[in-house]
């Protein structure tokens, strides 16, 4: 075998059918595709092969600051991210020091450099920021979260988005006013009632119509919500939405134990109802991420009151809780964990030529082709694993799902054609 080619074969997730995947390591793009031959340097049984998965909400906490590693940093988020089969994620910028300009954009960058799985900064908007020079995604707080980046009306919002008109612009949407109105309310999820999100949803949807930008919905828990951004898109209005684990996972019924280790925002507070929908718009593909919103905070921090989930760790985990409880075929994992989020972090490829004709050449996240990325996931549906401390990376050491078996589990990670995590014996 050539030192430069890994090659791996089994059956591709989104075909069903067994391959040779054959990936330069030099290049680290997929170089071939063909028949299986037996020549392969990996030869999987019944374990499937994804385009690596994508999560495009995750909060690694290391900046030029270095005042919140303790939570979390390039390397720790890097390596949970591997091991929950995660190649590439796009990272938020509610840091003590933010990315909202060129400078302070390219310091934050070259942390990530690091880190083996790939990493895209949003740059923050707040009250007085303008677009970078480069082409970037965005990330607007509309309420107070965690950080300092965020707005106290609506209207003071407006007046720094119109200077971000055509720009790609992610929302957190809770109701600045709304929030302000119940803070003081007995419990979290009445402090921030679904009422903050349905309303900055509206909001939101009109200021992406307005100023054309090319909006994402962060993390929406409501069914009102997501029905709403649905409708918006059949009306031609350029707009995407995430939804969390948590908020596809866990319900109303888990305030009664514990709420502190599971408080988030926006809350976990729905009904059943109310997630089984978003588990079905997912699946329909209406949804269009799976996106985990990764924010880890220390145990004492959690007992504290402070607001956020750990997840890359449990990325492949939870897919195989979708497939194997509700039904998710391999096909519908790949449009909202690898497909979806891929073409959404292409938009911002250095390597990204001017005629789409070259992008065979130049490597794209989100799908087993000649070209494109030879970064992939191997799930095994038969091997299931319980989620404990001990088998955590993230930095922070706990997990909301501490205790929960899922049926599947990531078996390899490989990025750009390297294996970074391998349980197959
Ligand atoms: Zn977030």
């Amino acid at each position: 075998m050539h030192k430069d080619l890994f090659v791996i074969e089994g059956i591709v997730a989104n075909t069903g059918e067994r391959k040779s995947i054959e990936i330069n390591t030099e290049t680290g793009l997929i170089s071939k595709i063909s028949e299986p031959n037996n020549k392969a340097d990996v030869t999987l049984e019944n374990e499937l092969i994804f385009p690596g998965f994508i999560d495009l909400h995750v909060h690694a906490r290391e900046d030029t600051s270095h005042t919140q590693d303790y939570k979390e940093d390039f390397i720790t988020a890097n390596e949970a991210a591997i091991n929950g089969g995660v190649v590439a994620f796009a990272e938020m910028p509610n840091n003590p020091i933010p990315p909202i300009d060129d400078e302070s954009y390219e310091a934050k960058n070259k942390l990530t450099k690091k880190s083996k799985v790939e990493i895209l900064l949003y740059a923050g908007i707040g009250p007085h920021t303008s677009p970078l020079n480069k082409k970037v995604p965005y990330k607007v707080f509309m309420g107070p979260s965690v950080g300092e980046l965020f707005f106290n009306t609506q209207k003071e919002l407006e007046e720094v988005i119109k200077n971000y008109e055509g720009e790609s612009v992610s929302f957190h949407c809770e109701d600045p006013e709304i929030l302000e109105k119940n803070k003081n309310e007995r419990t979290h999820e009445k402090r921030r009632p679904p009422t903050a999100e349905i309303s900055a949803v509206d909001f939101a949807l009109g200021l992406i119509e307005k100023y054309h930008l090319s909006g994402k919905i962060c993390h929406c828990s409501t069914l009102e919500g997501v029905n709403k951004i649905i409708d918006a898109k059949a009306r031609g209005v350029s707009v995407v939405v995430e939804v969390t684990p948590h908020h596809l996972y866990f319900d109303e019924t888990i305030l009664r134990e514990e709420r502190k280790m599971f408080q988030v925002n926006p809350p976990i507070r729905q009904s059943k109802e109310n997630r089984l929908g978003l588990i079905k718009l997912l699946k329909e593909g209406k949804i269009d991420f799976l996106a985990t919103d990764h924010a880890p905070h220390t145990i004492e921090e959690k007992e504290r009151g402070m607001s956020g989930l750990t997840h890359l760790d449990t990325y492949g985990p939870f897919v195989s809780w979708l497939m194997k409880e509700h039904d998710f075929t391999p096909q519908e994992i790949v449009r909202v964990c690898s497909e979806n989020p891929g073409n959404f972090i292409n938009n911002f490829s250095e390597k990204k030529p001017a005629r789409t004709t070259d992008f065979v050449q130049s490597g794209g996240y989100g799908k087993i082709e000649e070209g494109y990325v030879g970064s992939l996931t191997i799930l095994d549906m038969n091997k299931p694993v319980k989620i404990t401390k001990e088998i955590l990376k993230t930095k922070c050491g706990w997990s909301p799902f501490e205790g929960i078996t899922f049926d599947g589990s990531v078996v390899m990670t490989i990025i750009k054609g390297k294996i970074l995590k391998n349980e197959i014996k």
